[in-house]
């Protein structure tokens, strides 16, 4: 049986990872500014997390949700505790679409309504209501087309206004990421989430703030949207959750409240997957990674700023963007090719950088090195070639 071919592959095989290294099957060692896609908050096989999910896999890996499960009650606590939102409820899943897919179904519960405000470039997930939800047609099928999801543009106060004004009535939820993350890393105003907190407010909707990139710590505050010191009715999260392993989960209001068989899932609050996400919460919390994100970000963010040839600079914490100029195009794939170092990308010609929580100075040297390095060989060519054209 072949692979089902959908994704554009880099063709290393990587074999071991450590902190923010991996290894290739050849011992080649690169440098992870990636964080395998925003999912490894406390570094590569954190030694804390193998050793709990170790120990719990001699007990019990998985029971379903019919009996009860205290590691769950563990994970909402030690989660409302890390998180400072101790009154939320969690409910668990598997993936950052899922979370999604159950916040979006859970405002429309609640409020009996069926519209959904999104935003031009949102990114939520590729299941039915998160796709219809993703402003990308090329990933939206037909049966995923649906006109209860309106889109607005991003950080445009008036437009979010005056659809409320008119349709404000009809509206379950607004889903925004407060960083954008395959968007291109676009920071929303502290003063457009303000806005959304109070119109939702005002006219009876659900606020979701979509935590699953830009959230679990990764901007130097557990979620992004806590910089603009407003609280979300509902936020989801997955990536970093678990350190790699794949769970999900939504924090949940107060005010919403739950009905036996509302949601549900077979593998969502599984003993392995608690456990796993316990260990990258205690992680978190002891090493101070939250506060790590905030100052290696600070200092990456402002080198990255002394360097002439990028543009646009944005971001916070470890969750940073830059554009390249047309002529730098190639430094990605001459950063993973030349210098071995991972970085993430947003079309057409964002970089992203989205490192684990626990990268260390000296790592984000030896990075800021090696794309000079690459800025310089592309810059120096680029001159070779044109004096020979000159000549
Ligand atoms: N929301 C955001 C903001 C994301 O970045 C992603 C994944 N890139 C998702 C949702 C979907 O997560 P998953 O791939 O785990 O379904």
């Amino acid at each position: 049986m072949k692979l089902f071919d959908v994704y554009p592959i880099n063709n290393i095989n990587i074999v071991k990872a450590e902190g923010s290294w991996v290894w290739d099957n050849k011992g080649t060692k690169y440098l992870d500014m990636y964080g395998g896609h925003a999912v490894i908050s406390i570094g590569h096989i954190h030694p804390h997390w193998v050793k709990r999910i170790e120990e719990q896999l001699h007990k019990i890996a998985f029971y379903s949700n019919s009996v009860e499960i205290p590691i769950q009650k563990e994970l909402a606590a030690k989660l409302g505790e890390v998180s400072g939102k101790k009154e939320y409820q969690l409910f668990l899943c598997n993936s950052g679409a899922e979370a999604n897919e159950n916040a979006m179904k859970l405002a429309s519960f609640h409020t009996g309504r069926k519209k959904i405000v999104a935003f031009s470039k949102a990114f939520h997930g590729r299941t039915s209501l998160a796709v219809a939800a993703t402003d990308n047609k090329n990933i939206v099928a037909p049966v995923n087309e649906t006109d209860n999801i309106v889109f607005l543009p991003f950080n445009d106060e008036q437009a979010l206004k005056e659809y409320f004004k008119n349709h404000g009535d009809k509206v379950a939820a607004v889903i925004i990421e407060a960083i954008q993350g395959v968007g291109g890393i676009t920071v929303a105003t502290d003063n457009f989430l303000r806005i959304i907190r109070n119109l939702c407010t005002e006219y009876g909707a659900v606020f979701i703030a979509d935590e699953v990139q830009c959230g679990y710590g990764r901007t130097g505050k557990f979620f992004a949207a806590d910089w603009a010191g407003v609280e979300a009715d509902i936020y989801t999260m997955a990536k970093g959750m678990g350190n790699g392993f794949p769970v999900g989960g939504i924090f949940i209001a107060p005010h919403i409240k739950p009905k036996h068989g509302m949601l549900g899932t077979t593998f969502g609050g599984a003993h392995l997957a608690c456990v796993a996400s316990l260990a990258v919460l205690e992680v978190i919390d002891k090493e101070e990674l939250m506060q790590n994100a905030d100052e290696q970000g600070k200092y990456l963010m402002n080198m990255l700023k002394e360097m002439e040839s990028l543009q646009n600079i944005r971001g916070k914490g470890l969750m940073i963007g830059f554009d390249v100029p047309d002529e730098l195009k190639e430094v990605r794939k001459i950063l993973l090719k030349e210098q071995h170092v991972f970085t993430g990308e947003a079309k057409p010609s964002v970089v992203r950088l989205l490192p684990a929580l626990s990268i260390k100075k000296n790592e984000i040297d030896e990075f800021l090195n090696k794309l000079q390095l690459v800025i310089d060989e592309i810059k120096t060519s680029a001159l070779i070639s044109d004096l020979h054209n000159a000549e």
